[in-house]
């Protein structure tokens, strides 16, 4: 016998039933961000290795621990993406973006990949949906950046979601930063990881980033990155929050939150849901700005600003809402007699081509069973097909919801259909 096999760990399926939801989530995204005038980018899944290491950043959890990295058969090091923010970078130096157009906005959406330990809401693949704008320093943009998540959010109907925000200061304030931080955990060294020793070597801000619980205690404590903000950062920083305010978008500062991501500076922010069913796993959106990357790439000295939200936990959410997902058919055709068979298998296809969603069981049956299949399907109508409709020309549309039933010529299905159905079944998950 064959061993049956399985999915990769902490990579799923998603199956007609979830998929509704998935579909529901990115179409909403794609018309919201167009509103916004985001345009939408598709990079290859894989990249160079070296992309995310000067990135990332190599003392980052990702880069250090969470990378499928392999080589191909030309020894090249190549890397799924853990992430979106630096494929899209490397995507506007190649094009030359910003030799087309000074401000460019774009989305992205697709699976990401990251050998994480896994529980609820932390897959090894996993989806997110991101945008970046490339060309303005201004405080204006960080903040569209988060209106554009916020009313994502709020149109999901997601509740509960609190931004933290937070500025981590810039090439000119955060050495001064750095120096106290270093200073402070070095007396904290003993309450300290072993990864911790060597991040507050390489990369000290890592350490605020730790998931073991005694180093976050230590972090807790140490010193406010806000106290050494610069006077053009705390600026940008105050001119944030009045946007924010005016916008009318709540928010917390969080001065201890720094993001599991190197190439950050000024704004940070996530937005953090506080829903049993996500666990620990509650950060559904983060971003910052990020004006040192493009050029640290290799590109023109351009700022930017994005997010990315966890397609995955939305969704997770959206399961615990009463909201109902996807659309069901307008109509089940069942067959009264095995003679009517291929009359009926016929109309299903004129009417699918006609615009009608309609559902058809090719096995046929017994009329007793194509009802059971029909009234599952959450149909609107059902319609019986059999010699006498045949050579009358005329049949009945009964409403799967009550009432009587509704006399329609054959060749005025479609029509009579769409007539009848202005209001939603009651009792049907409704289209949306
Ligand atoms: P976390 O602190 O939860 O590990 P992160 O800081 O590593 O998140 P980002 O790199 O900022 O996450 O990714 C943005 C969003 O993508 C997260 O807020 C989360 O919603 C989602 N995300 C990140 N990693 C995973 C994962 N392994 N599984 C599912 N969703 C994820
Ligand atoms: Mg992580």
């Amino acid at each position: 016998m064959s061993q049956t096999l399985s999915a990769v760990k902490g990579m799923n399926d998603l199956l007609p039933g979830e998929i509704e939801i998935w579909q529901h989530v990115e179409g909403l995204a794609r018309e919201l961000f167009g509103r916004f005038g985001y345009g939408e980018i598709r990079t290859p899944m894989l990249e160079d290795t070296a992309l995310f290491v000067r990135s990332v950043g190599e003392e980052t959890d990702i880069v250090g621990k969470e990378m499928y990295t392999f080589t191909d058969k030309n020894d090249r090091s190549l890397s799924l993406r853990p992430e979106g923010t630096a494929p899209a970078a490397r995507a506007y130096i190649e094009h030359s973006i910003v030799n087309k157009e000074p401000l460019t906005r774009w989305f992205y959406t697709g699976p990401m990949f990251r050998y994480e330990r896994m529980k609820t809401g932390r897959y090894r693949q996993f989806y997110q949906i991101g945008a970046e704008a490339y060309g303005s320093k201004e405080a204006a943009q960080d903040v569209e950046v988060m209106d554009m998540v916020a009313q994502f959010l709020q149109k999901l109907g997601l509740q509960d979601i609190t931004l933290n925000l937070n500025s981590l200061g810039d090439e000119t304030c955060r050495p001064a930063y750095h120096a106290k931080l270093v200073e402070y955990l070095q007396a904290h060294r003993e309450e300290l990881c072993s990864d911790c020793h060597r991040r507050m070597e390489k990369n000290p801000l890592r350490v605020l980033d730790c998931k073991n619980p005694t180093c976050q205690a230590v972090a807790a404590k140490g010193p406010n990155v806000l106290e050494f903000l610069c006077e053009p950062c705390r600026a940008h920083f105050d001119d944030v929050q009045r946007k924010l305010t005016a916008l009318d978008i709540k928010f917390v500062v969080n001065p201890r939150m720094v993001r599991g991501l190197d190439y950050y500076t000024r704004t940070v922010f996530e937005f953090i849901a506080s829903h049993p069913a996500l666990g620990t796993a509650s950060t559904v959106g983060a971003g910052g700005r990020y004006d040192k990357l493009v050029k640290s790439l290799g590109g023109p000295d351009v700022p930017a600003v994005g997010f990315a939200c966890g397609l995955d936990r939305l969704v997770l959410l959206l399961k615990e809402s009463q909201q109902k997902f996807g659309a069901t058919p307008d109509l089940f055709i069942a067959v009264a007699d095995a003679g009517s068979h291929d009359a009926a298998f016929t109309l299903a296809s004129r009417l699918r081509r006609e615009g009608l969603r309609v559902d058809f069981d090719t096995r046929g049956g017994s009329l007793k069973s194509q009802m059971k299949r029909s009234d599952k399907s959450g149909a609107r109508f059902t319609l019986v097909l059999g010699e006498l409709e045949r050579t009358s020309g005329q049949a009945k549309l009964k409403p799967m919801a009550g009432g009587e039933p509704i006399p329609v010529a054959l060749d005025d299905i479609a029509r009579t259909v769409r007539a009848h159905s202005a209001a939603p079944r009651a009792d049907a998950p409704s289209a949306s």
